[in-house]
């Protein structure tokens, strides 16, 4: 006799347990492949996914580090640069005194200010007061810091109209889109920037929560580093709705400018759409000599024959992050987690207990940007966070 066994109470309910637990996994995993068609990063953020094998740790190189015996000799030929508003001296000085504190009392890099306007004598002092390092003060010429003939200003400014009544950031400032131009294709060319090989950008009102105890640009030049950054997050799509067309008419016409090994996956996974992600240029420590490659230059040319700094509102910070992931390999790219740096509203914070520790660190880890891969974004940081 055949003896069916029921099954109990208890072993049904595990099975349906297993069932809803089978069925919501697999949901999520389809929810996310079919997310990253459209190049949405579910769980891990593209700057963890893209980043994180290429990390060489700078502070496990003895040699890069600052010690009693440093001598001028031994610095690289770099720079920090500053474009900044004489109006902000006294956000930038703040900015200067964590920046000395924290790095450039012990390296004593120089100095380049950098503006539209000549500086005022009450600026110059003030700023020479807070460094032992060589400071210099330069004006930015006019055909750096004015519209290309090929513009109609009547339309630009009918954009900026537009923009502004749609309450987009910056969306009617004039003088915003002449900065943005200018730091994506002229700072490098600049007079007073020409002579150096490497720069740090620094801007007025940041911070730095971390001691920096190594030659950022020694070790950058060591391991064959071209760019680095420090916060990667989303641009707002209203200020570059024809960037990422224009940038594949580029591709086309320039096709043997791509490299093969480069990260465009960070900012498409398909090539069709652009992502949205780019490096946040207020913090940039880099290679000027790729800024003045030919291919840059050809890409900014191209870029600004278009129109977009004008018309619409291109920000340095994609045009830089594009070029970057087109052109360069992959372990070109560095991302400085041992830098804390905050721009307002947001910083990245080490969360790592040993590099907190290493760097004397005064931030709150919590507060990190960078920790969170999307779902945890879209569920609950929707509006404020849109970090990649
Ligand atoms: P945000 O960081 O995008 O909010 O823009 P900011 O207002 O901080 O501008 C970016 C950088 O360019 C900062 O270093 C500013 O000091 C500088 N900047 C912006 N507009 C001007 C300008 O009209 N003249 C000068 N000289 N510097 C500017
Ligand atoms: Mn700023």
């Amino acid at each position: 006799m055949v003896i069916i066994k029921k099954p109990s109470q208890r072993s049904l309910y595990f099975q349906y347990v297993f069932l809803i637990a089978l069925t919501i996994i697999s949901s999520v995993i389809s929810f996310a492949f079919f997310l990253s068609l459209f190049d949405i990063t579910l769980f891990k953020s593209n700057r963890q996914i893209f980043f994180e094998n290429e990390y060489v740790n700078p502070t496990k190189d003895r040699t890069l580090f600052y010690d009693f015996n440093y001598e001028n000799k031994t610095r690289e030929n770099g720079a920090i640069v500053v474009l900044v508003r004489n109006e902000e001296l006294s956000s930038l000085m703040s900015s200067m005194r964590q920046f000395e504190d924290r790095f450039n009392k012990k390296f004593q890099y120089p100095y380049v200010f950098l503006n539209d306007k000549e500086f005022t004598k009450e600026f110059i002092e003030s700023t020479k007061a807070m460094t032992n390092a060589e400071t210099k003060y330069g004006l930015i010429p006019v055909e750096m810091w004015s519209y290309p003939s090929w513009i109609n200003q009547t339309e630009a400014l009918y954009a900026r109209k537009k923009m502004e009544e749609d309450k987009v950031i910056y969306g009617g400032s004039e003088s915003y889109r002449h900065m943005c131009r200018f730091n994506s294709g002229f700072f490098f060319r600049h007079p007073l920037i020409e002579q150096y090989d490497y720069y740090w950008r620094l801007e007025p009102g940041v911070e730095f929560m971390c001691d920096i105890d190594y030659d950022v640009f020694k070790f950058i030049k060591k391991n064959n580093i071209t760019y680095g950054f420090t916060i990667a997050l989303m641009e707002v799509k209203e200020t570059i709705p024809t960037l990422w067309d224009t940038v594949k008419e580029f591709t086309k016409e320039y096709p043997e400018y791509m490299n093969k090994n480069s990260a465009m996956k960070f900012i498409s996974n398909t090539g069709k759409n652009y992502n949205m992600c780019h490096f946040w240029s207020n913090f940039e420590i880099g290679d000027l000599n790729f800024w003045r490659s030919e291919k840059y230059i050809k890409f900014f040319e191209f870029l600004d024959k278009a129109g977009g700094f004008f018309y619409e509102r291109w920000g340095d910070a994609p045009v830089h992050t594009i070029a970057l992931a087109l052109f360069l390999e992959k372990n070109q790219i560095h991302f400085f987690n041992d830098i804390s740096y905050r721009h307002d509203p947001f910083e990245h914070c080490p969360i790592e207990k040993d590099v907190h520790e290493g760097g004397k660190c005064h931030c709150n880890p919590e507060k990190t940007f960078d920790l969170h891969g999307f779902l945890f974004t879209i569920l609950v940081f929707t509006l404020i966070k849109r970090h990649c």
